[in-house]
């Protein structure tokens, strides 16, 4: 493919990968690149996420996302495939399951109320309720709980794959190399500099890179407040194990766990002192002090198991307010960013995407995420989410 481009874009994850998706959809005409520093994946958040999917936050567009994700995953099989590969994502919908204490009622009752204004299928569970569902659980410290079964995971890989094949088969190049620079003229992208010593030209340039986004923007003079966030997750095998998959259950504290394929465990916990950085090693310790005993203490009979793996990945994190960036940077022409997504970007790829696509081409986006502007960080204008893990 000759330059010039018209688009590329820097990373090719979940978000960069359903962008170009969407872009060539509306546009098969586009010369677009994706530039991605590791096909493999493995630092990717996109591959070491819980990919869970949930309809269950409190801000009104973050749940209009989801139940879009809802909508293209149910479809993903048939939109993706590309002649006889059909991918599939295999959705669990074991459901997510929050639990509350007294202090965090109320708000919880609102973001209730919104989301089934919504349409959303959750409702309130008495502890009673929680322990009828769910025996192995204690349930006893708390007020209520939210329940939707709707809301489960996926198999992120598949997702992942299945939008980058559907992208480069509708024209989409893939180019394995390392943007080191945005390169800018009388303000506005001319294109981008690789590692490889190559240098591509377009008028539009999309910042996709993750928890690298503000290392990438910072090269053409932008500061983002999006941090590499090291987040631990732990599988383990217990010795008694629960007659039915258990849902993403979320305690107040935010310590979260669900059941695997297999029967296994898999936890994690966003801790304040989670360490900033690219560092992806993982720590046997925190399982044994805290993740283990705050297990056992909610399913006692969770006291008998077995530490399987672990892994660490990097959540995007948004220092701002922990919420998507997604659109034009106003000071610079011709730079877009889909950035920040903290740890609920996997499910927000659908939309995001498209409204991506919609916003590069000028079109009226179906789903107004305006809210999410970049312009609020220049303005330092938190948008607010009670639903954040
Ligand atoms: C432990 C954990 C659990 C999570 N759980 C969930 C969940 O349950 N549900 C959910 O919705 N989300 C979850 N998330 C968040 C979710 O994984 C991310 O928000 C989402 O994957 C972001 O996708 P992305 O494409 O922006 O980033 P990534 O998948 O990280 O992709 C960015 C890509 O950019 C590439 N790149 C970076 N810099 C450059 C460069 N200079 N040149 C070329 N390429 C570059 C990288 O190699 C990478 O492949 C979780 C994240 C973690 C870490």
């Amino acid at each position: 493919m000759n330059q010039p481009y018209d688009i590329l874009i820097i990373g090719g994850g979940v978000i960069g990968s359903a962008s170009a998706y969407s872009l060539m959809k509306k546009d098969p005409g586009l010369r677009l690149a994706v530039i991605e520093k590791d096909p493999s994946y493995s630092h990717a958040s996109s591959t070491l996420s819980m990919a869970n999917i949930r309809l269950q936050f409190s801000l009104k567009e973050n749940i209009q996302i989801s139940q879009y994700a809802m909508d293209a995953l149910d479809r993903f099989s048939e939109d993706m495939a590309v002649g006889d590969e059909r991918p599939d994502v295999g959705f669990h919908h074991e459901g997510n399951l929050f639990l509350y204490g007294e202090k965090e009622e109320p708000a919880a009752r609102d973001s209730l109320k919104l989301q089934q204004s919504l349409g959303c299928p959750v409702r309130w569970w008495t502890p009673d309720q929680v322990r009828e569902a769910y025996p192995l659980y204690d349930a006893s410290p708390y007020v209520g709980a939210t329940f939707c079964g709707r809301d489960g995971f996926i198999d992120a890989y598949s997702m992942l794959m299945g939008y980058r094949q559907k992208a480069r088969s509708l024209g989409a190049r893939y180019i394995t190399d390392e943007v080191t620079a945005i390169d800018k003229d009388s303000g506005r992208v001319t294109g981008v500099r690789l590692a490889s010593g190559e240098r591509l030209t377009a008028a539009v340039v999309l910042n996709c890179a993750g928890a690298w986004a503000a290392e990438v923007a910072k090269t053409a003079g932008v500061r983002l407040p999006v941090i590499p966030t090291k987040r631990q997750v732990f599988a383990m095998d217990p010795a008694k194990k629960s007659d039915r998959p258990l849902p993403l259950t979320i305690l107040p504290s935010g310590f979260y766990f669900r059941t695997e394929t297999g029967g296994l465990i898999l936890m994690g916990w966003s801790l304040p002192e989670d360490p900033v950085g690219f560092d992806f090693s993982w720590d046997r310790e925190r399982y044994m002090d805290l993740m283990w005993p705050t297990l056992a203490e909610f399913v006692p009979s969770f006291d008998t198991a077995k530490l399987m793996r672990g892994w660490a990945g990097l959540y995007a994190d948004n220092t701002l307010d922990h919420n998507a960036i997604l659109g034009p940077w106003p000071e610079l022409k011709g730079l877009f960013l889909a950035n920040g997504f903290s740890g609920h970007g996997l499910q927000q790829a659908p939309a995001v995407g498209r409204y991506m696509a919609e916003r590069i081409l000028g079109l009226t986006p179906t789903l107004d995420l305006s809210i999410f502007t970049p312009d609020r960080i220049l303005e330092n204008r938190p948008v607010s989410e009670d639903g954040i893990v």
